[in-house]
């Protein structure tokens, strides 16, 4: 599908095949998630640019690559996109991280900003939408259009899962993004959650529910 990258590394998807159980623990949901965070910032990272630096090793002076520019900004979604926080931030430890709160009208499903807090220099830097559960595209598209009124210019999701009802709303409304997800479920409940999904992440890495 043009625009999205299912993430078919066998290890993403036997994770996820763990945190889909019904009877997994909230720590173990919990530890699952974050690996997941892991392995799909390394996918999403796959293509960033180099550049070469001079270093001496113990035997020879060399030329050798590192990332070149401004690091990297993750913005998890809360409360689901904390989940792959700590995850990716084990692998890019520089990045800097934007806070976007949000939440879903219960009986509309239109998302509501509560939080907002992104660096200063967002412009100059690749941004990491976190967003484990593309289910409508509302909150997605909410948080898209924040980030880029706050000067957010490159930016990527990074999904657990997406719907294609959820796919074709942030495409609609930002083409320029790409999304990165471990698979694509068939369909949203009435209460527009993802089936058959995971549940409502936020409750079972919390244990809220
Ligand atoms: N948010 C969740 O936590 N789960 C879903 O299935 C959809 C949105």
């Amino acid at each position: 599908m043009r625009g999205v990258t299912v993430v078919d590394h066998p290890l993403v998807q036997h994770k996820l095949t763990l945190l889909r159980d019904k009877n997994r623990s909230t720590k173990t949901f919990r530890e699952l998630f974050s690996e997941i965070g892991t392995l799909l910032c390394y996918e999403v990272t796959r293509d960033l640019p180099l550049e070469q630096a001079d270093i001496e090793t113990p035997l020879a002076a060399m030329k050798s690559p590192v990332l070149a520019g401004k690091k990297l900004v993750l913005a998890p979604v809360v409360r689901a996109g904390m989940g792959f926080l700590d995850g990716m931030l084990n692998l890019v430890p520089s990045a800097r991280v934007a806070h976007i709160g949000l939440y879903r009208d219960p009986r509309t499903l239109v998302a509501v900003e509560y939080f907002f807090k992104a660096p200063e220099d967002i412009a100059e830097r690749l941004v990491l939408v976190l967003h484990p559960m593309l289910a409508t595209g509302n909150s997605a598209v909410a948080a898209l259009d924040r980030l880029k009124e706050s000067g957010a210019r490159a930016l990527r999701i990074v999904c657990l899962l997406a719907t294609p009802q959820g796919i074709d709303k942030v495409q609609a409304h930002h083409p320029d993004v790409h999304i990165w997800t471990a698979a694509i479920d068939r369909e949203l409940d009435a209460r527009g959650y993802i089936v058959p999904g995971v549940g409502d992440v936020g409750d079972r890495i919390y244990g809220t529910k």
